[in-house]
């Protein structure tokens, strides 16, 4: 039985289009919100018609920046049933980001239990066009009013979800990233390792600057030497480089992508390795000179994968596969998506279903 507790919206809204979804446009009829206080922990788990959040204007948050998020989606097999990808790692890297925040971490079985009652009563949301999904979005925030920022007493943990569209609509397009040299998106011993709003926060101004200069995103070089590759915008990175798959190794300063690692154990399962180590950015515009860069692309939830086309360093644009999408980036989009949306088998147990609605 559900401790979580549900009332009902008066008012659905109508369903979007499903051809013109984009991202983070369109939310559903409810949210799910649980409180924490210190000495009592966890209460009041709810689900309530989605609205504003009530929020006092000393809020720590709003201060001091102590926000964590996580990101996953339902998906809609062929079969008309909702499912669900590795739910229980997003509650296990949300506690871990917690306690890098200083924020209380939730018992693995309420957050689980949180997004599966809350994709249960919003299926009908999951929508069904090719590469839609229902993108949920769980945060936790310090709620309790208080300037002198130490130990957090009151919290908020609010879950919300989004019916999102392709990430690329037309196929996949590679991108133009530019190699970041002066700001930096996370160092070792700080936040890199955390999925926490301040780290957008600072980057946001490099991928800006990138954009103005023709770019989508930046590649991000390591905090304190600006020598190893981290990741590539929201995102992680793979190479193809001779033959070798390689990934930058998690650092500290690196977020542990659910996707990146299911790639890796996906692949593993195939019989591949990837090379989780340092990756210079010496090594890699040498490859680029030489013709070993065979491929490069982002990894992560939102887009799944994302091939670069073209990597600018130091003014010079290196062209990667003559621009178009490799084959191993294109095969490993395909495996993963078959059991994103349950079209292929899950060979590694990572579906969870979602039950029909009673
Ligand atoms: C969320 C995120 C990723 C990708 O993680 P997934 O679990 O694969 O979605 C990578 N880098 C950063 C900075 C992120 O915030």
């Amino acid at each position: 039985m559900s401790k979580i507790q549900i009332t009902k919206t008066t008012a659905s809204k109508a369903k979007p289009d499903e051809r013109v979804l984009g991202f983070g446009k369109y939310y559903t009829d409810h949210m799910l919100i649980i409180d924490y206080t210190a000495g009592i922990g966890w209460h009041d788990a709810r689900i309530v018609p989605f609205g504003n959040l009530p929020l006092h204007p000393a809020a720590v948050v709003l201060h001091y920046g102590m926000e964590i998020f996580e990101g996953l989606k339902a998906y809609r097999r062929p079969d008309g049933k909702v499912q669900l990808f590795r739910p229980m790692e997003n509650v296990r890297r949300m506690n871990n980001s917690a306690r890098r925040l200083a924020l209380p971490t939730m018992d693995e079985e309420l957050g689980l239990e949180a997004i599966r009652t809350f994709v249960e009563l919003e299926q009908d949301w999951v929508p069904s066009a090719p590469g839609t999904s229902l993108y949920l979005r769980p945060f936790l925030y310090a709620s309790e009013p208080n300037l002198a920022l130490h130990a957090v007493h009151e919290a908020t943990y609010v879950l919300i979800a989004s019916p999102v569209g392709s990430y690329f609509p037309d196929g996949l397009k590679p991108v133009r990233i530019m190699i970041e040299n002066s700001d930096v998106r996370a160092v070792r011993g700080g936040t890199g390792e955390a999925k926490c709003g301040g780290n957008y926060a600072a980057a946001t101004r490099a991928g800006d600057v990138a954009e103005s200069k023709g770019y989508s995103q930046v590649l991000w070089l390591d905090g304190v030497e600006r020598k190893y590759v981290e990741e590539v915008g929201a995102m992680n990175v793979m190479f193809k480089i001779a033959g070798e798959i390689v990934t930058p190794k998690l650092t500290g300063s690196i977020l542990p992508g659910i996707t990146r690692r299911s790639a890796i154990e996906l692949l593993a399962h195939q019989g591949i390795t990837v090379s989780e180590r340092l990756l210079s950015v010496a090594e890699l515009t040498e490859a680029c000179e030489k013709g070993t860069l065979e491929e490069a692309w982002g990894i992560g939830t939102a887009a799944i994968i994302s091939p670069i086309g073209v990597l600018n360093y130091g003014g010079q644009d290196y062209v990667i596969n003559g621009g178009e999408i490799g084959p191993f980036a294109q095969k490993l989009y395909d495996d993963l998506s078959a059991i994103q949306w349950g079209r292929g088998e899950d060979p590694l147990g990572w579906t969870v279903p979602v039950p029909e609605k009673k």
